[in-house]
């Protein structure tokens, strides 16, 4: 059972995949190459056959005679030849090993030089072709004969003693009776070539290539596996990589073999993705230790003043004080508790913005009315300069924003100092700038301000008084929901600037980065 899941494991992997396709793909070729090569040699054996056999014909047409016999009076076959030559002896027996020769009528004549019939014996064993096939064969030359053009041709190829093949090339020889008056007859001969070494070679051709296929297929199979694990090496150092990154070692990165290749693209991409988890979990970690941390501090406060009330208040108006500053506490947590929900919401995509046309300079013009009161109280002065100009807002949202920007510019801004509000329509965008003269952020601080629960540390002041540190959190989210931009300048003790870029009315996101003029603009 495990070694089939193993086995299963194995087939679907991809460096078996991998070897198992280019196997195929090798062995293929190889047949391929094989069946080639093999109908080449045959087709050459074979005309080489044939060019033998036509070589012995025309040699045929050299020795032999086929003459009326004084002694018998019939047409025989006779061999003229020097039998002192050794040459012509080898090419009459040759001629002489597969033969036959008979009248038209197919009945085989006599050999004049063996005294016997005009047939060898492996012919013979062949078997003596019908009669009534040399009839129509001979029929056939004949009245396809013309002067000076070559005899007609048969040729076949027919399976003799032991199962070798002969091809045989047969047509018509006439005979050359020297007797007046009498007309030439026709007769039938047939040459036989003994195929068998031909075939041989075929055969021995295609048995080493059924030795040598089988063999080439595992040794190339086998450097196939090789390289394709080479090759898929580095992956598994990737993948051996990802299994050991847990939640609690997000630091681990894979080394990158610096090739340029795929593989290191996909190693770029995995610690890439990496960062993002690691920065991710950092920001769930901070932000776990932040909320337990500001819950505790206004549940620590309310505990010790309801033990206080328990353990040392007499008088009912300390009982009332005790109590107040604890309903003071509780306020404070449901606001973070509040804050926190609107926030998570938010970033989590379940606050829908209801975004219609909407003039800014209305909104901020209300606003800052509205903060004229506690900005008299706090002996600010604040100032506007609204340009009008329509964006496609959620205005609660704007609002909420505008009022987290002037509440935190009144708060740090001390007495005798300015706020500054202004809007303008700067090309495709609408720009707000809220600025101070107030204490100012430190260069340090400054990327930070806008993390949930940041507060720049400013000595003798205590919590409450700071605020949450999330109202700049909520600052950045609805700008980024608006497709806008916010930039933040700021000198301590001179004062801050934070500028924050919405589209304006009828500007394409591509307008508003390109900086035109949009067409809506009144
Ligand atoms: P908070 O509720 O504490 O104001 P914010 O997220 O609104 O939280 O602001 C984060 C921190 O940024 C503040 O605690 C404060 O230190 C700093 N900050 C924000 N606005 C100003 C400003 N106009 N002038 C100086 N410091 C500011």
């Amino acid at each position: 059972m495990f070694r089939i899941r193993r086995f299963g494991r194995l087939t679907r992997g991809l460096r078996f995949r991998l070897t198992a396709t280019y196997a195929v793909f090798f062995a293929l070729i190889l047949i391929g190459v094989a069946a080639l090569f093999r109908q080449r040699l045959a087709n050459t054996l074979d005309a080489q056959a044939h060019d033998g056999l036509e070589q012995r014909w025309a040699a045929m047409k050299g020795f032999l005679r086929i003459e009326r016999s004084s002694a018998t009076g019939r047409n025989e076959a006779f061999w003229y030849y020097d039998d002192k030559d050794a040459d012509e002896s080898r090419t009459v027996l040759a001629i002489k090993a597969v033969y036959l020769i008979t009248d038209q009528d197919g009945a085989v004549i006599p050999d004049h030089m063996s005294k016997s019939r005009a047939v060898s014996q492996t012919y013979a064993a062949i078997g003596i072709d019908s009669a009534d096939s040399i009839r129509a064969r001979v029929a056939q030359a004949v009245a396809a004969a013309k002067p000076d053009s070559p005899g007609m041709e048969f040729w076949s190829v027919r399976t003799g003693p032991g199962g070798v093949n002969y091809l045989i090339r047969s047509g018509v020889v006439y005979d050359e009776s020297h007797v007046a008056a009498v007309r030439h007859e026709p007769h039938y001969v047939a040459l036989g070539f003994s195929l068998a070494n031909e075939e041989k070679t075929v055969r021995d051709f295609s048995l080493f290539y059924l030795v040598v296929i089988p063999c080439a297929l595992i040794v190339g199979s086998l450097l196939g596996w090789i390289v394709a694990g080479r090759a898929l090496a580095p992956v598994r150092a990737v993948a051996q990589t990802a299994q050991r990154i847990s939640g609690s070692n997000l630091s681990l990165r894979i080394p990158s073999s610096q090739a340029g290749d795929e593989l290191d693209y996909l190693i770029l991409t995995f610690n890439r993705m990496i960062d993002r988890l690691e920065s991710s979990f950092q920001q769930i970690k901070q932000f776990s230790t932040d909320v337990s941390h500001e819950l505790r501090t206004p549940i620590t406060a309310i505990r010790g003043q309801l033990e206080v009330a328990l353990f040392t208040a007499q008088t009912a108006e300390q009982y009332r004080e005790a109590m107040f500053n604890a309903l003071q506490d509780i306020d404070r947590l449901s606001q973070i508790v509040r804050a926190l929900l609107l926030l998570s919401q938010a970033e989590s995509g379940q606050l829908i913005l209801q975004k219609a046309k909407l003039d800014l300079s209305d909104t901020l013009r209300d606003l800052v009315d509205q903060f004229q009161i506690p900005a008299e109280a706090a002996a600010v002065r604040l100032t506007a300069d609204l340009e009008e100009c329509p964006i496609m807002a959620d205005r609660v949202q704007i609002e909420r924003l505008v009022t987290n920007l002037l509440s935190n510019a009144l708060k740090f801004t001390p007495e005798g100092g300015l706020v500054h509000v202004s809007l303008r329509v700067a090309g495709a965008e609408a720009e707000m700038i809220v600025e101070d003269t107030g204490q100012g952020i430190p260069p340090e601080h400054l990327p930070h301000i806008f993390e949930r629960f940041y507060r720049v540390p400013t000595p003798g002041s205590a919590p409450p008084e700071q605020g949450l540190g999330l109202g700049l959190s909520f600052v950045a989210w609805i700008v980024k929901a608006h497709d806008g931009t916010i930039a933040v300048e700021s000198e301590p003790g001179k004062g801050t600037r934070f500028a924050i870029r919405l589209p304006a009315l009828g500007a394409t996101p591509e307008q508003a980065g390109a900086g035109t003029i949009p067409g809506g603009r009144t």
